[in-house]
């Protein structure tokens, strides 16, 4: 893209306008993700292996609050003003670090997740597994990945370190590239979130695990 959007509508504009108005399968919707990965990395002049959440908190509109009360790994949401991530404050960082990217993508979907994902059983297990795999396409990319892989740089948490990630989303990414066969399938980065479609108030940010509990 020429024109560099200044503004996070503009951002969000532009990456929503990458989306097909259809019914994608899962295969497309994961290649749409990556494709919208990318761009936000083009489109906030993101360069090197490491993104900083920077990139998305500098954003006008867009804030990301942390909750050590917060019910999920994160939630989304519009407030009326700006886009709001919340994140659970008692999480490693790495992982706050998906979770605000995964709650990104839902942004992105937000008013069309059933255009993309449908509406069957299954759409929110997809629009789950393409966030996730979203938010692993822009804090681990494609490129710098191979690239250290492929310069002889093996060890995992070498590069978590180098990508600022948790050494769980690294191995997801080698396997996704194709650059190991894998590491334990039974065990899937997953987040567990909020759909924001389903969002209609965050009172949850203020209740509580123990509330919830009793
Ligand atoms: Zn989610």
């Amino acid at each position: 893209m020429n024109d560099k959007p200044t503004n996070s509508l503009g951002v969000l504009a532009a990456l929503r306008r990458i989306a097909p108005t259809e019914r994608l399968s899962t295969r497309e919707a994961l290649h749409l993700a990556e494709r919208q990965a990318e761009a936000f990395r083009d489109l906030t002049s993101t360069t090197g292996a490491r993104v900083s959440l920077d990139a998305l908190r500098k954003l006008p509109h867009m804030r990301i609050l942390r909750s050590r009360s917060l019910l999920w790994s994160g939630l989304s949401y519009w407030s009326g003003k700006d886009w709001v991530v919340c994140l659970d404050a008692t999480e490693p960082t790495r992982r706050q670090r998906l979770t605000a990217f995964h709650e990104y993508k839902h942004i992105i979907d937000h008013g069309r997740a059933h255009i993309i994902y449908g509406a069957d059983a299954a759409a929110a297990d997809r629009a789950e597994l393409v966030a996730d795999y979203f938010a692993g396409c822009v804090l681990i990319p494609r490129r710098p990945l191979r690239q250290a892989w492929r310069s002889g740089m093996r060890d995992v948490n070498a590069l978590a370190r180098m990508f600022e990630a948790s050494t769980r989303a690294v191995e997801v990414r080698l396997v996704q590239l194709g650059l190991v066969a894998d590491f334990n399938p039974s065990r899937p980065v997953r987040m567990i979130c909020v759909d924001i479609e389903d969002l209609i108030e965050p009172s949850c940010l203020r209740r509580s695990r123990q509330e919830a509990a009793a």
